[in-house]
């Protein structure tokens, strides 16, 4: 698996850059390494991948703070996943956290020394840390884990299927989220006497944390599991096929129940929270629920007018007249060939782009200065 990656060497810019330059520099990479301009490229593919992944953090200012934060603790050289090892964290941030190896310890802190990091862990991890004293210790809800989803235009327009992979904690299959070794018992926590949280002192404030001895359960066995550690929970990737609506637009967010992280002790599991993101096309814009086609035709075309054929959204082929005298940017609509959505449906909308030819052959030439001349011109 990949070590995390420097968000700023994978775009290329300074960690100073501001969000205009980061976004600049994105959508330059984004544009040069595009799929659709590298077709059978898996090189760029991955490229691709790495720049969007990167973005979907730095792009956004306040998510860009936390990982900020993050890295100046230099907590990107020596872990990832921070979430593995506590109950009821660890669903990656929204885009997926790179990495996810469970090599980060809750034990290895100087707990009393985190400061402020435990609210950079859970609002970067969703907010899995939630203050101990008030942890109760039956059955609880599995993390709700946000993810962001980048769609082909024509899969949110028309709706599909696509898959994801996401990294979501499990139940242990070993211990079966109780966190003791086959055959150990289960002892209350000495270090919390079965609280499942400790306090201390930050800056004349007492503040709770959860237990790090027993992460929060109250309750550490004679002996860990194996498999998981103790933590009750595994990170595993889990694929899955979303089912996308159509008339989806960057920005549209669905919430699948129970797709989320396992549910402790028996708990429900959360859900899963998608933000669509979706890829320009190379043919169609979207203006609300009509698609935009922009047609190139040539200036007889227009000029003279003709008959044209063009793709709809799912592929099939509408002709379209041009009258003679067609002007340059003019919009034909062929109705309910748009996005349909909630009942309503859009148009597809052609709208013509009369190129003007660079080279002309003599005669064209010649008809081109007889057709000026009778408008009027000399040349
Ligand atoms: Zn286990
Ligand atoms: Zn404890």
């Amino acid at each position: 698996m990949a070590q995390t990656k420097d968000y700023y060497a994978v775009l290329g810019v300074p960690a100073s850059a501001t969000q205009d330059e980061l976004k600049k520099q994105y959508r330059k990479l984004a544009a040069k390494h595009h799929p659709d301009k590298n077709p059978n490229d898996p090189k760029a593919a991955e490229r691709f991948k790495e720049i969007s992944e990167a973005y979907q953090v730095l792009g956004d200012a306040e998510k860009r703070k936390q990982y900020d934060q993050m890295r100046q603790l230099g907590a990107f050289g020596g872990f990832n996943g921070v979430g593995a090892r506590r109950p009821g964290a660890g669903a990656p941030p929204p885009g997926g956290f790179p990495g996810g190896a469970q090599s980060f310890k809750f034990e290895d802190f100087d707990i009393g020394g985190l400061g402020g990091l435990g609210d950079i862990f859970s609002s970067m991890f969703g907010g899995g840390a939630k203050a101990g004293g008030a942890r109760a210790r039956g059955p609880e809800r599995g993390q709700d884990v946000e993810s962001q989803l980048t769609i082909p235009f024509r899969v949110a327009a028309l709706g599909g299927k696509v898959p994801i992979e996401l990294e979501v904690n499990e139940e242990c299959a070993t211990c079966h989220g109780s966190g003791a070794a086959p055959g150990a018992k289960v002892q209350t926590c000495p270090e919390c006497q079965g609280r499942g949280s400790i306090s201390f002192g930050q800056g004349g404030f007492a503040v709770q944390r959860p237990c790090p001895m027993c992460l929060g359960k109250g309750s550490v066995p004679t002996e860990r599991c194996p498999t998981c550690g103790g933590s009750g929970e595994v990170r595993v990737r889990k694929k899955m096929n979303i089912t996308v609506p159509p008339g989806v637009d960057t920005g549209t967010k669905i919430r699948l129940k129970g797709q989320g992280g396992h549910g402790a002790r028996n708990g429900p599991a959360g859900d899963l929270l998608i933000t669509f993101q979706v890829e320009p096309d190379r043919f169609f814009k979207r203006e609300g629920l009509d698609v935009i086609a922009p047609v190139p035709i040539n200036i007889a075309q227009a000029t003279l007018g003709s008959k044209i054929s063009v793709r709809t959204l799912d592929g099939k082929k509408v002709a379209i007249k041009i009258p003679p005298g067609t002007a340059n940017g003019k919009r034909f609509r062929v109705r309910g060939q748009g996005i349909t959505k909630d009942d309503r449906q859009g148009d597809l909308i052609v709208q013509v782009d009369v190129s003007v030819p660079d080279k002309l052959t003599d005669e064209q030439e010649k008809a081109m200065r007889e057709f000026a001349e009778a408008g009027g011109l000399k040349y």
